[in-house]
């Protein structure tokens, strides 16, 4: 079994907009710093991670493998 890729958020880079929270919530969450992290990394399907990572407006989320 390979390992999946799992999305990590760049703290520094992440403006707080809340966007990937909304596309993938079971994956991301906002934390009291206002920053989005990532609360479990499989908690949506890879595509709608996908969709989150190209869709954050700092290119703060990456894939890591
Ligand atoms: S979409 Fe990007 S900038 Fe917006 S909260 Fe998520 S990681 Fe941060």
């Amino acid at each position: 079994m390979t390992v999946a890729k799992v999305p990590v958020v760049d703290a520094d880079a992440c403006t707080g907009c809340e966007l990937c929270c909304g596309t993938a919530p079971n994956t991301f969450a906002m934390n009291d710093d206002g920053v989005a992290e990532v609360i479990n990394p499989a908690g949506d399907p890879e595509d709608t991670i996908q969709e989150a990572i190209d869709d954050c407006p700092a290119e703060a989320i990456a894939w890591q493998e």
